[in-house]
């Protein structure tokens, strides 16, 4: 199956063909005909399976086959998305392959930036808006989008739409909607809630589905390392040195962990950032850019600032804590071996978190194997430098997380944890400069596992 065959505009192929890509991935290849045939769609597919293209490249085919009608140019598709990154990136693709397009106009709308430049863009005239659901109310509100002319909408990411919440947005948005008009609803996972969402809103809708949800995990290399919940920093940074891991992405639970991992492992002299809601867009875009152009080496993520980052072949993943929501674990792991490439996911459990491991052994059918690290073996004594690095920074030693309760630690965290006290993070002169660690230097403290690859970025 070719794109040609599948009935896409000479422009759109000459976008396809500029991007490289060769033939359809299985979620484009069912998708688009449904879509160009106006058929409503309930796609099941996560990132990395090419569910942006699945929907954005017959998209693109139905407007310029299709000219606006009347004098005003109004808005036809909207793309609603759960977060900013992932706002931007479908954006990105929508550009991309609509690049020998100029008549197509896209806006690109989230919170967490100014407002008028938004409104500068609606009101010049676009043909598809791209929003998270906050931010477009607040443009419904101030009557800045006119939504009346919908002919097609897009929940992109549903699952994660409501896990954060906003069903009531989505809601009220899809009221102001013109009742004929087609929908595709994509969703990595599927329980109740997304199922009578698809219910009201999709009608007689096609399925597509790629494979089971755990294709991507196939592809990816994974193992658990048991290790001491005190000691996993310093494990991740051993690994980190001693597999000259160039490029990582770190998952944890919470932000203010987030935040201290990244400050721990600058301290060991790796280059880290952190990105998570709690941080202004600008912020988290300019971590991404570091992090995609190798000015950062490691980047710790919460699960819901990682959704959507794009970066092709991203080599290593780590999960500093297991997620307790086991379809989390298949989304972070979603972030490496993307679009057939391979990757490596690497979990660090402690021993309150067996649980959470089993119950993504479930989800997987399947067993991660486990690796022991030498050294690092639970109940193992730490090593002497490993004791002193901790002596110089006795934050450390903060009692961890439970599990399972995300929320209420941060919360309990913020409330009783006096922050200024010198001792969190850059107090008493001690942190060293960020500079990269010499991997050749640590060569010798012993491949991790005997079985950490380097690969090219
Ligand atoms: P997505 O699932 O939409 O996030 O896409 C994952 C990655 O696959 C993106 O980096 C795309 O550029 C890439 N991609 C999408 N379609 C294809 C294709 N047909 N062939 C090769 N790569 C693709």
């Amino acid at each position: 199956m070719s794109f040609a065959e599948l009935g896409l505009a000479p422009e759109l192929l000459r976008a396809i063909a500029d991007e490289g890509y060769t033939q359809p991935t299985p979620i484009q290849a069912q998708s688009i005909p449904l879509v160009l045939a106006g058929r409503d769609l309930l796609g099941a597919a996560q990132t990395g399976t090419g569910k942006t293209a699945a929907f954005t490249l017959p998209i693109l085919n139905k407007l310029i086959a299709t000219p606006p009608t009347g004098a005003q140019r109004q808005v036809r598709v909207l793309v609603l998305v759960p977060t900013r990154e992932l706002a931007a990136q479908v954006g990105e693709s929508i550009r991309t392959y609509g690049r020998h397009l100029p008549a197509v106009k896209t806006a690109i709308i989230f919170g967490g930036v100014g407002i008028n430049p938004q409104i500068d863009q609606l009101r010049r005239g676009v043909d598809i808006v791209v929003a998270t659901p906050g931010r477009l109310l607040d443009h419904l509100q101030q009557r800045t989008v006119n939504l009346s002319g919908i002919q097609m909408l897009v929940l992109d990411e549903a699952d994660r739409m409501l896990d954060m919440g906003f069903i009531r947005d989505i809601r009220r948005v899809i009221a102001v909607l013109p009742k004929q008009r087609q929908n595709l609803l994509f969703s990595a996972t599927f329980n109740n809630d997304i199922r009578g969402l698809a219910e009201s809103l999709l009608n007689n809708p096609a399925s597509v589905e790629v494979a089971a949800r755990n294709t991507t995990a196939e592809r990816v290399e994974q193992r658990v390392h048991f290790v001491d919940k005190s000691r996993k920093t310093a494990l991740i940074a051993h690994l980190v040195k001693a597999g000259d891991w160039q490029q990582v992405l770190i998952f944890t639970r919470t932000k203010h962990g987030a935040n201290r991992l990244a400050e721990q492992l600058m301290r060991e002299g790796i280059v880290s950032d952190a990105i998570h809601g709690n941080k202004s867009q600008n912020a988290r875009t300019r971590a991404l850019a570091d992090f995609k152009s190798g000015k950062v080496r490691v980047l710790v993520a919460t699960d819901i600032a990682a959704r959507g980052i794009d970066i092709d072949q991203l080599p290593h993943v780590i999960n500093h804590e297991l997620p307790n929501v086991p379809e989390d674990y298949v989304h972070r792991i979603g972030r490496t071996g993307r679009a057939g490439a391979e990757g490596e996911a690497i979990s660090l459990v402690s021993g309150d978190e067996r649980a959470f491991l089993k119950d993504i052994q479930r989800l997987l059918r399947r067993e991660i194997p486990v690796v022991v690290i030498p050294g690092f073996e639970v109940g193992s004594a730490p090593s002497a430098a490993e004791l002193a690095t901790r002596a110089a920074h006795p934050e450390r030693e903060r009692p961890p997380l439970a599990p399972g309760n995300d929320r209420g630690n941060q919360q309990r965290r913020r409330s009783s944890a006096p922050r200024s006290n010198g001792n969190n993070n850059n107090g008493g002169g001690n942190s060293r400069p960020a500079a990269r660690a010499n991997p050749q230097a640590n060569r010798g403290s012993g491949r991790p596992g005997g079985q950490t690859t380097q690969r090219a970025r």
